[in-house]
């Protein structure tokens, strides 16, 4: 089974492109979503994170307080490191698991991750798909869909990877800047392409 990797700044599409391939019978995993699995109430990283950092991590639910356990990492290096050794082979762990579908008819699968190309994630992708829209597009599109502001939007954009260094090290673009029925288009010729390649 081939791993895939989709990935694109926020905003740029990913979602939107990655549903047109789960139309098409296409299994597909979203790393963000797999982050948020992994410390849900009774995984043992949720317990690790308590113990750690203390209970004020916590919601009185038992659930993360996600905010508390930012402020604990914001200014802490250190502390922020502990928390990525943690979580990353977990995430990895729960990835891989989650890719491997079972009685699955098609010889690929779809890796979702808006940090694919920053983190070992990366290592498991045997061709990387890149969605892909100017910048000014990705910020109006941002802010339309999260009620954000212009400077958020550009301050998680300057915490990413610049444009031109995602598209060098793609094997496809998706031009997303296209009306849906394009961008559909454009996924039935790629998806064509990896069952020929894959099978
Ligand atoms: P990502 O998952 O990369 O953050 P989304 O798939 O959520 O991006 O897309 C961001 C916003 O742009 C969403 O509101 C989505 O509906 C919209 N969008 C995505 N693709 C297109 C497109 N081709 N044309 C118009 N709007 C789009």
């Amino acid at each position: 089974m081939k791993i895939v990797g989709l990935t694109g700044g926020i905003g740029s599409g990913k979602s939107t492109v990655v549903r047109v391939f789960g139309d098409l019978g296409v299994h597909w995993v979203d790393a963000d979503d797999v982050a948020r699995d992994v410390v849900e109430p009774g995984m043992p990283a949720l317990a690790a994170i308590a113990e750690h950092f203390g209970e004020g991590v916590l919601m009185a639910d038992g659930s993360l307080n996600r905010a508390a356990l930012r402020q604990k990492v914001f200014a802490e290096p250190d502390e922020r490191i502990w928390l990525e050794r943690l979580l990353h082979p977990v995430i990895r762990k729960e990835l891989v698991r989650q890719l491997q579908p079972e009685d699955y008819p098609l010889p690929y699968v779809l890796l979702v991750s808006p940090l694919l190309l920053e983190t070992d994630q990366r290592g498991l992708a045997a061709k990387i798909i890149v969605v892909d829209v100017p910048e000014s597009v990705q910020i109006e599109r941002t802010m339309a869909r999260d009620d954000n502001s212009r400077e958020q939007v550009e301050r998680i954009m300057a915490a990413q990877m610049a444009r031109e260094d995602r598209r060098s090290q793609a094997d496809a673009i998706i031009d997303n800047n296209r009306p849906l029925n394009e961008v559909e288009r454009q996924v039935c010729e790629l998806h064509n392409r990896f069952l020929f390649e894959f099978s």
